[in-house]
């Protein structure tokens, strides 16, 4: 076994301990006292229900990455990586289009052995407290759009990748910086017209009083709005949300149909108060930026590593291929991946606070924002304690009570 194998090894390991370990610390926290600010608010029943939810989440989880740690190790062992490529070989179809065979195969047999699980939590652990209202015929149509899709926008991108790193020489990173940062914007722009209404109903917000006040809001802020949407949630899960999508002058703030239905118009004011926020303080533009830059950082190492022998030899394989090399650079990649992305977390806990300040302050309603926290925490069974080790590995916002903390002590957040 070579160095970079022993590294990878090592990282699939370190990963694996470190989340169990954050589990292990973020159950520990379970306490079954109710925090002080949600008196009131949860029910002794359902803040137990939020726990037991919790556990049979983290559970799972367990079993889901102990099995695909398993899977993955037999495979590397039982040397199916040149196995499969002597296959493909054989059919002699030339480097781009081996390459997306290979890639295709196992990302298939990826996506096969990780139905049965993804059938388990829509079907079973959702349905079980009350979110899951996706049906079987939803479900299959889901899929088959999703892997149309896949191959669809993802064909011609790995075609291309492949190709430069084939073709162009020691160019090539940047050839494909540029051409996977053209490709991504391309898709974030079509996205909200063609690729989302392929699995959601998008209706624009009828005209009333909850329109009305989202757009005096909107312009009270001069932030342009063209229209609200609607979002029929409700199709697959009663859980809610609201989000904001596109840019330029095409962006569009959406409901969820099951948020409009659960607060009052000064709490959905709120919440795309704190929409707007994000865009206000560029924080999409912002993780755009950040996005392009970590793209940049893995095509240039990609390039650095793609024709490195020791890669190949950690895997059994002979002959060397681009897509092969592409394959098992992103396995070495992973550490980085994983600091940087506990980086972006960072930053987005970070931005999460000063939206909901700039909701605050826009609104002058404060407590509207704390009361829907409170109500979409009660609504979605969030965990109200989580261990700050997990925080930190895992959340993308700052934990709800921490929130709370803030926007009921201005003065604090401005520090924070
Ligand atoms: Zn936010």
């Amino acid at each position: 076994m070579n160095g970079i194998a022993l590294i990878i090894l090592g990282a699939l390991a370190g990963n694996f301990i470190l989340n169990l370990l954050a589990d292990g610390l973020n159950l520990k926290n379970i306490s079954s006292e109710l925090p002080k600010s949600f008196r009131g608010v949860y029910e002794a029943d359902r803040y137990r229900k939020s726990q037991q939810y919790l556990k049979v989440h983290t559970q799972f989880g367990w079993f889901v990455a102990a099995f695909n740690l398993f899977v993955l190790l037999v495979f590397w062992f039982a040397k199916g990586f040149p196995l499969l490529d002597r296959w493909v070989r054989a059919l002699e179809l030339g480097p781009i289009f081996s390459g997306l065979i290979y890639i295709g195969i196992l990302l298939l047999l990826k996506g096969l052995l990780s139905l049965p699980f993804s059938i388990y939590h829509t079907f079973v652990i959702e349905a079980r407290f009350g979110f899951n209202k996706t049906t079987p015929a939803t479900y299959i149509l889901d899929m088959l759009k999703g892997v149309l899709l896949a191959i669809l926008l993802g064909t011609p991108l790995l075609a291309a990748i492949l190709a430069f790193f084939e073709y162009a020489g020691p160019h090539a990173w940047w050839y494909c910086w540029i051409g996977v940062t053209l490709y991504m914007l391309m898709v974030q722009f079509i996205a909200p017209a063609w690729i989302m209404p392929l699995f959601n109903k998008f209706t624009p917000l009828e005209d009333g009083e909850l329109k009305s006040a989202i757009l005096a809001y909107a312009s009270n802020i001069q932030f342009p709005l063209e229209n609200v949407y609607q979002m029929d949630g409700s199709r697959r899960s009663t859980k809610s949300n609201a989000f904001f999508t596109g840019f330029g002058k095409h962006k569009r703030i959406v409901l969820f149909d099951t948020l409009i239905k659960q607060h009052t118009i000064r709490e959905l004011v709120a919440i795309l108060a704190h929409e707007m926020g994000h865009y206000k303080k560029k924080h999409v533009r912002q993780a755009l930026v950040w996005g392009i830059l970590q793209t940049g950082l893995m095509l240039f190492l990609l390039g650095q590593f793609i024709s490195y022998r020791g890669l190949f030899d950690a895997f059994y394989m002979s002959q060397q291929s681009v897509y092969a090399g592409m394959l098992f650079f992103a396995m070495l990649y992973a550490p980085i991946d994983f600091f940087t992305g506990i980086l972006m977390q960072m930053r987005s806990r970070k931005n999460e606070i000063a939206a909901d300040q700039f909701a605050a302050k826009t609104t002058k309603d404060p407590a509207s924002m704390v009361t829907a926290l409170k109500k979409l925490s009660v609504h979605n069974l969030s965990n109200l304690t989580p261990h700050p080790f997990y925080v930190f590995l895992n959340y993308s916002h700052p934990p709800v009570l921490q929130r709370i903390h803030l926007l009921s002590n201005p003065a604090i957040a401005a520090n924070a």
